[in-house]
């Protein structure tokens, strides 16, 4: 299954295809081994790279291992960095190493670091928008930058993440999967870093910075795994009365 949400782009030439095991030619987007490179070639670790781009170690190291790419507002400054040019640093790999097999049956989600089209697919995929081969996101837990808070109000949650959210540096999508749905809701940069979310079996609630990448949680433990038998919204009203008359 796959969900598309075009975002911030009139210029959606996203194309989609299952992978038949062909490999396909592709425009080149900075690769992570172009990135380690010319960091190693310059003397830079990670860590110095992260602070001159404010990005966090972890990040770069993202890149580097093909788990991620940098955000388009970042190629001019690690472009800067490394003293070349963006061409130069988007031409300077061919190098193609996809293992997408690996990934097959996961819940995965795929952003187009030109545009910012967000992909999410429950199955294996090849996925290309603006001739990039996409890869999918490693999720992170979230850190003291991107902290979330998640409120129960009946039987939703609220969602909200302590962000900036400008041009530069915003939460991109705030998204929640089950075993078998996924909500998404798309968030513009001047706007609230927040969400509504059905409660209705969620299991993870993702949020994508575009500077810093995809971050996790698991809002409840347990409670709401469908084997667990806690699914239901009425069973667990029906729990919360018991809870209630046993400890009020
Ligand atoms: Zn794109
Ligand atoms: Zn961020």
């Amino acid at each position: 299954m796959i969900t598309l949400l075009s975002v911030g782009s009139e210029n959606k030439n996203y194309d989609l295809e299952c992978d038949y095991g062909g490999n396909k030619e592709m425009n080149q987007y900075v690769t992570g081994a172009v990135i380690r490179k010319l960091r190693e070639k310059n003397n830079i670790t990670q860590l110095q790279l992260a602070e001159r781009l404010r990005v966090s170690d972890k990040t770069i190291s993202k890149w580097e291992t093909g788990k991620g790419y940098p955000d388009i507002t970042l190629l001019e400054p690690i472009a800067k960095t490394f003293s070349v040019s963006v061409t130069e640093l988007i031409s300077g790999d061919i190098v193609f190493n996809s293992n997408v097999s690996a990934n097959m049956m996961k819940s995965n989600f795929y952003i187009c670091p030109v545009c910012g089209n967000v992909l999410h697919s429950m199955g294996e995929v090849v996925a290309y928008c603006h001739g990039v081969l996409l890869r999918p996101e490693e999720e992170e837990e979230t850190d003291e930058n991107h902290k979330i808070f998640v409120e129960r109000v009946e039987d939703e949650y609220y969602v909200r993440i302590e962000h900036e959210m400008t041009k530069e540096h915003y939460i991109s999508f705030i998204a929640a999967t089950s075993s078998d749905k996924i909500q998404m809701v798309k968030l513009y940069p001047e706007g609230e870093a927040q969400a509504w979310l059905k409660m209705d079996g969620v299991k993870k609630i993702f949020f994508y910075c575009n500077r810093s990448g995809l971050f996790s949680i698991t809002p409840m433990n347990g409670i709401d795994d469908k084997e667990s038998g806690y699914d239901d919204v009425e069973k667990r009203r029906e729990l919360e009365k018991i809870a209630k008359m046993l400890f009020d």
